[in-house]
């Protein structure tokens, strides 16, 4: 196939045989998120690119290199998102439900766009789950995010396989005091930093922190620790969250190099990571952003969020071996009709069953083949149950149920006891 109608590179096709498992951990989420109080919002996939940069900030790795931005008809310049806070933010900000201090527990879900390298767990496309709080600003809600997740992983069979990193950036005065102390400390050593952390040291000394480069980790072991610098308030903060941690018994690790890569973050930032995927370790990311709200010219008004990563989730179900057995079974009861008369009768039986058994999996296979190769469908369709309606069971208003799975004859059953039948065999999920 010629390339131009090809996917493109890093934006994947999400296959028939995969998305039983997105839906089942999208289903887990959503089900865990309504359960907590929290409400979902749906905002467009484009906005101007000018939001992007302003809140994720112009010298962050998202806006100086992964942006897919392009101008429209009219010349706007406009940007797929990247991520979902800056468009959330945008959205609550918009509309006004964030005013008077209004509290706000929001949820979304969808695609995400950044031009990245693609390999295992990172993609041009990808998809997350994010959530917003906003207009509370104590430790007790950065400790529900991180309990909800605890919860997620517990349902998902996932605990065994993640930990949680953690780390406080201070409030902005004990983050800009502590930048020039580590400004003043890197520059003491510049010529010994790798290149970006050069640049960074100029731009964004913070994310000097982030640097994969190993002569400039060894360097940073004597670097000032932000844990040094945090006032009063930060570290209240923090001891507040480590303290309902410790109460849910969640264990976690302190990471004083965990900077996050958008520039928007105060106080709590935290990362659940596994080492169950290679290189692509953070399932899950998130933190709080006091300041983002006034930076883009509303109220001040506290916020804090995360974004877990859905491809990388699912990876780690599927390597786990996480995947739940009933996935693999997608039909119930499969009904095989011979013939034109008893192909009208079966289309008008399965209708009267779903009116009786909504939740049944009912799916018809008329007209099409001989007995044989219908029942070969039947069978690979992974049904429990073949129903087989003929001419002569037409005459007499009965249906064949065969069991396909497990043993038991065939058994002759009149149309109308079927669904009272179905309803006692099927167990539904
Ligand atoms: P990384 O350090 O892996 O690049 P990040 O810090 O850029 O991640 P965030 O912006 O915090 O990631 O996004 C939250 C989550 O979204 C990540 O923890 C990850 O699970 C997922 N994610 C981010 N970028 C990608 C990508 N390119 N492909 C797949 N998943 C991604
Ligand atoms: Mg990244």
């Amino acid at each position: 196939m010629s390339k131009s109608l090809q996917a493109i590179r890093g934006m994947n096709d999400i296959l028939p045989e995969q998305t039983p498992l997105w839906r089942y951990f999208e289903g887990t989420v959503a089900r865990l998120l309504d359960n907590y109080g929290y409400r979902q919002i749906r905002m467009p996939i484009v906005e101007f690119t000018e939001l992007f940069k302003r809140s994720i900030g112009e010298v962050t790795d998202i806006v100086e290199k992964e942006m897919y931005t392009f101008d429209d008809r009219n010349g706007d310049s406009l940007t797929l998102r990247p991520e979902g806070t800056a468009a959330c933010v945008r959205a609550v900000l918009e509309h006004g439900i964030t005013g008077g201090g209004q509290v706000q527990k929001l949820w979304y879900v969808g695609p995400m766009f950044r031009h990245e390298r693609p390999q295992k767990g990172r993609y041009r496309q990808f998809h997350q789950i994010g959530l917003e709080v906003f207009n509370l600003d104590g430790p007790d809600i950065d400790a529900e995010l991180i309990v909800m997740t605890w919860r997620l992983w517990g349902e998902l069979g996932l605990r065994d396989a993640v930990k949680l990193e953690l780390n406080s950036l201070g409030t902005s005065e004990s983050r800009g005091r502590y930048r020039e102390a580590l400004v003043e400390f890197l520059s003491a050593h510049l010529d010994k930093l790798d290149e970006d952390s050069q640049r960074r040291l100029k731009t964004n000394p913070l994310r000097v922190l982030d640097t994969k480069n190993a002569e400039t980790q060894a360097i940073l072991v004597d670097a000032p620790k932000m844990a040094d610098y945090l006032d009063d308030e930060s570290r209240a903060h923090f001891e507040g969250l480590k303290a309902r941690l410790d109460a849910v018994g969640i264990p976690y690790v302190i990471n004083p190099k965990l900077v996050r890569g958008l520039d928007y973050y105060s106080k709590t930032v935290f990362e659940w990571v596994t080492d169950k995927l290679g290189a692509q370790g953070t399932v899950c990311a998130g933190g709080r952003y006091d300041g983002l709200v006034e930076q883009m010219g509303g109220k001040p008004t506290p916020g804090v969020g995360f974004a877990m990563g859905i491809e990388r989730l699912v990876l780690m179900l599927e390597a786990l071996d996480k995947v739940p057995a009933e996935l693999s079974r997608q039909v119930d009861v499969y009904l095989c009709a011979f013939g034109e008369a008893a192909e009208l009768a079966a289309l008008a039986l399965s209708e009267r069953i779903r009116d009786q058994l909504p939740n049944l999996r009912l799916q018809i296979n008329a007209g099409a083949g001989s007995f044989k190769s219908q029942f070969k469908k039947a069978d690979k369709s992974g049904a429990l149950y073949a129903l087989i309606l003929g001419d002569d069971e037409l005459a007499q208003q009965v249906v064949g149920f065969k069991p396909l799975r497990g043993q038991g004859e065939q058994q002759s059953i009149a149309w109308d006891a079927l669904a009272a039948h179905l309803a006692t065999c099927v167990v539904q999920g």
